[in-house]
């Protein structure tokens, strides 16, 4: 069967400014080939420091602009190369939920004005009636007063803010939701308690969701497959339990030393990567990762790896083929 989203070899580069039409211009190149399967009632967190793409990621599949180059399926459906007429009805299918629920939520509009929105937008409403069972069910999933569909933005907190931005997302009825950094603005314990809703919420309706984190002490308790990026690129892709008990790459292999974890004897080890992350304008030639990595011998700096495979599902892009280990962790 087709999964529920599919992406395939996605590009996107800004073109930057400095000469004009090719000689001396220069690009950003966000994301550069990207590719990966999402199922439905499947959670996939997209992982990797600042600047990685990720966010670029989610910003092509909302078509907040479109790709560069590549394709983005819905349901058997190519949507990245819509008109924005052919689009709309899509639209209501991928919702997104922002890292910042103070900025994301109109202060002018009360609650029920908010989450009304996208049901007439979408004409998903038979009449008031139905507009007014539909507000308080949203409500109630997300575990807020009915009441509260009468006040602002700001008389919450900002665990009950993400609460109505993730009202908002499901007022649409969509079939994929992407939380971009959604959590990672909140308190440990309202973190905790925003990631339990989303479980609950996937479970209920079997939504997908797209999860855009940095934070894999969150994603390792939530996630049902892991991809992982580094300029732009995916490097490894897998099972959250291969991902987080095996990792083959070795900029996998870091980013999880330096999670936290409960017994501090069990293994995980701090891998220091030497220097930032290099600049996605000119990205270091054969694997972009060998600049930083612990492991680079002289192939690393002439030819890229692919994504192959090293496991049940699990593929990872780098020419130790999953051999690598972590080496300093000993
Ligand atoms: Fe490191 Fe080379 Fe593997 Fe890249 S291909 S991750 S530089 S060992
Ligand atoms: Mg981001």
């Amino acid at each position: 069967s087709q999964p529920l989203l599919a992406v395939n070899d996605l590009r996107k580069h800004f073109l930057l400014g400095g000469g004009l039409l090719g000689r001396g211009a220069r690009s950003l190149k966000a994301v550069d080939g990207v590719s990966f399967t999402l199922e439905k009632g499947e959670t996939l967190s997209l992982v990797g420091e600042s600047g990685c793409g990720k966010s670029t990621v989610a910003r092509s599949l909302m078509r907040l602009f479109p790709p560069t180059s590549g394709q983005v399926v819905l349901g058997g459906q190519r949507i990245d190369d819509l008109s924005a007429g052919a689009l709309r009805p899509l639209r209501r299918r991928i919702q997104m939920v922002f890292q910042d629920p103070f900025s994301s939520l109109n202060p002018r509009m009360r609650v029920r004005d908010i989450l009304a929105e996208p049901i007439r937008n979408f004409g998903l409403a038979r009449n008031r009636a139905d507009l007014d069972g539909r507000l308080a069910a949203l409500m109630e999933r997300v575990g807020l007063p009915r009441e509260a569909l009468s006040r602002f933005p700001h008389e919450f907190s900002g665990g009950q803010r993400q609460r109505i931005g993730i009202a908002r997302a499901l007022a649409a009825e969509p079939d994929l939701i992407i939380c971009d950094e959604a959590v990672s603005a909140l308190d440990v314990s309202v973190k905790a308690q925003i990631v339990n809703l989303l479980q609950d919420l996937q479970r209920e309706l079997d939504l997908a969701l797209l999860f855009i984190s940095h934070d894999l002490a969150i994603v390792e308790h939530m996630t049902h497959r892991v991809a992982v990026m580094y300029l732009g690129k995916i490097v490894e892709i897998g099972p959250r339990r291969a991902i987080f008990l095996a990792p083959k790459h070795p900029y996998t292999q870091a980013l999880l030393s330096a999670v936290p974890v409960p017994e501090p004897d069990a293994g995980r080890t701090r891998i220091v990567l030497r220097g930032d992350v290099p600049s996605p304008i000119n990205p270091p030639s054969g694997c972009r990762f060998h600049t930083r990595c612990p492991h680079a011998f002289a192939r690393c700096r002439t030819e890229e790896p692919q994504l192959d495979k090293v496991g049940g599902d699990h593929f990872a892009a780098c020419h130790l083929d999953g051999a690598a280990m972590p080496a300093q962790a000993a």
